[in-house]
C-alpha cells in the first residue's frame, strides 16, 4: 500500500475547487485531492493521506486529521474507503513543526506535486499569495468542459461564424509582404490613425494617435495596463455586479480593493444612492462596462451622467470596457469620455474581438490622456512588447469600414438574440431581454434546484448545450447560483439547434 503524507500551508486563501482540480469539481474536495496525486503524480492503485486544515479551514476543515484510504475507481474518480479513520488532530499552526509533513503549496497541484511526492522540500514559496487569490477563468473552463462533451458552446463569447474576408485578406497580405517584426510598442502608425479617425467619426472624440493611444493584446490586455499603471495597492476600484470576471483578478493583480455595487434585477439597473455610498476617499476608479457583459445591459445617458458626476467629485478614473459598443439592439452608445470633464479622467477601453469577430487575434487598445498613457504604455512595453504587427495592419482595414458594415453587424446579431431569447422563454428561464452584448443571463429557477455549477454541468453533458454558472460573475457566488449565461454570438444554424436541445430541457429536469 503506497502511504503519503501531505501537508496543507497557506497562502491559499480564496481555494476552491476549481483551483485545486480544474474542470473536476464533482465529489468532495478529499476524492479530487486523492484523485489528482494519485492519476497525476503517483499513480499507486491504493492511496493514503492525512488531511490537515491549518489555513484552509473554510474548504477542508470538514476533513482535518482524518486519513483517507482508498482505491481508484474503473472511472478514474477515487473512492475513499468508508469510514476515513479520525487520526490525532492537528491543530491549526502545529504541522509546520512536524518534520515528517512535506509543506507545500498546492497550486498548481498537478505542476508541484511530483517533487511534493519525491521530496521533503517546502514548496509553500514558489507560489506567490497573489496568483493563489483568484481562479481559472470559469468561462473558459467551460470551454473545455463543452468541447469535452461535444456540446454546443454557448458559455464562452466568441463566434462560430467567420470574420471579414477583407481583414483576412490584409492580414495574409501583410505576412507575405513581411510586416512580421515588432510593431511599435503601443501600436503601429496607421492603426492608431484609424482608431483616432473612428473616434472622431463615432463619438466627436478628438484623440491624439501620437500620445494617447495603445494597442494592446486584447482588450484584456488594456484593461490590466490600466489597472497597473494608475491603481496603486489599497486603492479601491468600483465595479459594477454581476461584472465580467477579468476584473476581480485584474483588481487584485494591482493589489486594489474592489468595491462591488450590485446592478438590481430584473433590469439590471443602477441604484444612485448605492453608487453614491460606494465612493470614498479612497476611490481610485470605476469600472464601466456598457454595453454589459453579463447582463446585456445598455447603461442610459441619465446612469452614465450619475457616474461622471460621482468621478468629477471624487477626482477619480473610469475605466470603461466598451467591447461591445457596436453591439446593440436598442439605445444609443454613449462614451464616457465624451462627457464634459470626463475625457481628462477616463481610459476608453475597446478592442476588435466582438466588432470583427476576430477573438482569437487578441487586439485592443486603450485611450488614455498623455500622462496616463504614457504609464500604460510603459506597462504594456514590458508585460507583451507589443500586438501582433501583422495583425495590427488588418486591423486598420476593419477600423475604416464604413456604417453599412456596422448596420450588418446589428441585424445579425438581433436575429440571433430573437431566436436565443424564444428558446429561453419556451424552455422556461427567466431573463431580461438584452439591449446590448451578445448574452443572456437566465434565472433557471423555474427548472431546477440544482445550484448554478452543477446544473450548467448537467446541462453540458445533458441536453448538450454549455453555458456560464452565474456564480462566476458574483464575488459571493451565492449571489449567482440562480443564474447561468448564455452567449448567443453564433451562427443561426447553431442557435437553432440549441434551441431544439432547450426545448427538451423541462422534460428532463
Ligand atoms: N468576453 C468573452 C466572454 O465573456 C470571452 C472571455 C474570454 O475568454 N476572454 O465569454
Amino acid at each position: 500500500m503506497f502511504e503519503h503524507r501531505v501537508g496543507f500551508v497557506s497562502p491559499l486563501d480564496g481555494l476552491n475547487l476549481n483551483q485545486i482540480a480544474p474542470g473536476r469539481r464533482d465529489g468532495s474536495i478529499s476524492e479530487i485531492l486523492a484523485d489528482v496525486l494519485l492519476r497525476e503524480v503517483i499513480g499507486a492503485a491504493e492511496y493514503h493521506i492525512d488531511l490537515h486544515a491549518g489555513d484552509l479551514e473554510e474548504l477542508l476543515l470538514p476533513f482535518a486529521g482524518y486519513a483517507l484510504t482508498g482505491r481508484p475507481t474503473s472511472t478514474g474518480w477515487v473512492r475513499p474507503s468508508r469510514a476515513p479513520t479520525r487520526r490525532a488532530s492537528f491543530p491549526s499552526h502545529s504541522r509546520r513543526d512536524d518534520p515528517a509533513l512535506v509543506p507545500t503549496a498546492l497550486l498548481p497541484l498537478t505542476s508541484h506535486l511530483l517533487p511534493l511526492a519525491c521530496c521533503p522540500v517546502p514548496f509553500c514559496s514558489m507560489i506567490a499569495h497573489r496568483a493563489t487569490t483568484f481562479t481559472e477563468s470559469v468561462i473558459r473552463e467551460m470551454t473545455r468542459i463543452a468541447n469535452q462533451h461535444e456540446a454546443i458552446n454557448l458559455a464562452q463569447g466568441f463566434p462560430d461564424f467567420p470574420m471579414p474576408a477583407p481583414m483576412k485578406d490584409a492580414a495574409c497580405a501583410a505576412i507575405r509582404g513581411d510586416i512580421n517584426q515588432y510593431a511599435i510598442t503601443w501600436g503601429s502608425p496607421a492603426l492608431r490613425l484609424a482608431i483616432a479617425e473612428k473616434y472622431r467619426r463615432w463619438y466627436g472624440m478628438e484623440v491624439d494617435p501620437d500620445r494617447e493611444i495603445t494597442v494592446t493584446c486584447g482588450a484584456t490586455e488594456a484593461m490590466a495596463a490600466t489597472f497597473l499603471a494608475l491603481v496603486d495597492p489599497g486603492d479601491e476600484v468600483i465595479i459594477l455586479e454581476p461584472y465580467y470576471e477579468n476584473y476581480g483578478p485584474d483588481a487584485i493583480l494591482a493589489d486594489a480593493r474592489p468595491v462591488f455595487v450590485p446592478l438590481e434585477p430584473p433590469r439590471w439597473t443602477l441604484e444612485p444612492d448605492r453608487l453614491r455610498r460606494a465612493f470614498g476617499p479612497r476611490t481610485k476608479a470605476i469600472i464601466v462596462n456598457t454595453p454589459h457583459n453579463p447582463t446585456g445591459r445598455v447603461l442610459s445617458r441619465d446612469e452614465l451622467s450619475l457616474i461622471a458626476s460621482l468621478c468629477i467629485e471624487h477626482d477619480a478614473w473610469a475605466f470603461t470596457d466598451e467591447i461591445y459598443e457596436h453591439i446593440r439592439y436598442t439605445g444609443t452608445h454613449h462614451s464616457l469620455a465624451s462627457w464634459p470633464g470626463m475625457r481628462e479622467r477616463t481610459v476608453t477601453i475597446s478592442g476588435l474581438s466582438k466588432t470583427f469577430s476576430c477573438t482569437g487575434w487578441r487586439l485592443g487598445y486603450a485611450i488614455a490622456p498623455p500622462p496616463a498613457a504614457n504609464a500604460i504604455r510603459k506597462v504594456h512595453d514590458f508585460l507583451t512588447v507589443g500586438a501582433p504587427a501583422p495583425l495590427q495592419a488588418a486591423a486598420a482595414v476593419g477600423m475604416a469600414f464604413d456604417a453599412a458594415y456596422y448596420n450588418h453587424l446589428v441585424r445579425d446579431y438581433q436575429e440571433r438574440r430573437d431566436i436565443m431569447t424564444s428558446a429561453l422563454t419556451e424552455a422556461g428561464f427567466r431573463f431580461s431581454v438584452p439591449d446590448g452584448a451578445y448574452y443572456v443571463l437566465a434565472d433557471f429557477s423555474a427548472l431546477s434546484d440544482m445550484a448554478d455549477e452543477e446544473f450548467a454541468k448537467w446541462m453540458t453533458r445533458d441536453v448538450g448545450v454549455a453555458t456560464v454558472p452565474g456564480s462566476s460573475f458574483y464575488h459571493d457566488p451565492a449571489l449567482g447560483s440562480r443564474l447561468v449565461r448564455f452567449a448567443f454570438c453564433k451562427k443561426t444554424a447553431t442557435l437553432e439547434e440549441a434551441a431544439r436541445r432547450l426545448a427538451s430541457l423541462p422534460a428532463r429536469v
